[in-house]
């Protein structure tokens, strides 16, 4: 899949760095990729105005929503964050957009609501055991094949990580590696490295869900 770019963009800080070439590709660093891709998206989207409400927001009510909520393989793009107020955000929680404004429509009534959340947890339950992740088709493709990829790491210490005790846990219920791995178009793994991880350590028979962002390149 490609990101949404804009025509100009230049990132400079800790160290990260990110632009975009002749080629309308993005040429970021092999770290950073979160904050990059933050910067990115305020830099096209704004960060006054709340994406779901319409207020304009300060500084201390500025978050960035993940559409597709991160729990469920969202990923940190331009193409699934937007700018939302933190009032938004917390009570969309881990609903996707459409369910969000699913949800706007019914909330003051009980009744509707409690199908609404058993619809919910059913069809979420559903995806995960096919899929793992809930994004677009298009989005990502399922791999088993991805040996070459894997980093090497000499210790431990990530498994005591949330996230992969959260990988691992998942993996109980769904028997699906429910994070995806996020590699670009030079095959560099900027994202997801905990579940490529996971997936080495679980003997690699598994199939992972891979986002191939095409018009970036780590350096
Ligand atoms: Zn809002």
């Amino acid at each position: 899949m490609n990101i949404s770019l804009p025509k100009k963009f230049r990132f400079q800080e800790d160290g990260f760095e990110a632009y975009i070439d002749s080629n309308n590709n993005l040429v970021m660093t092999r770290t950073g990729f979160e904050k990059i891709m933050y910067a990115l998206t305020y830099a096209m989207k704004g960060d006054k105005v709340c994406h779901y409400c319409g207020n304009p927001f300060g500084d201390f009510d500025r978050s960035l929503d993940h559409q597709y909520p991160r729990d469920f393989g969202g990923i940190s793009i331009p193409n699934n964050l937007v700018p939302c107020c933190r009032d938004c955000n917390e009570r969309k929680s881990n609903m996707n957009a459409q369910e969000f404004y699913e949800y706007e429509l019914i909330k003051s009534d009980p009744i509707k609501v409690e199908q609404f959340m058993e619809d919910l947890y059913r069809k979420r339950d559903e995806f995960r055991k096919t899929f793992g992740v809930i994004l677009p088709f298009e989005w990502y493709s399922l791999k088993s094949d991805y040996n070459v990829l894997a980093p090497i790491t000499s210790q431990d210490a990530y498994k005591s990580n949330k996230q992969y005790t959260r990988i691992s846990d998942l993996y109980e219920t769904y028997h699906r590696i429910c994070r995806p791995v996020v590699v670009t178009k030079n095959d560099v793994v900027v994202d997801g490295f905990l579940a490529l991880m996971f997936a080495k350590n679980n003997g690699q028979k598994d199939e992972i869900p891979f986002i191939r962002l095409d018009n970036v390149i780590a350096i």
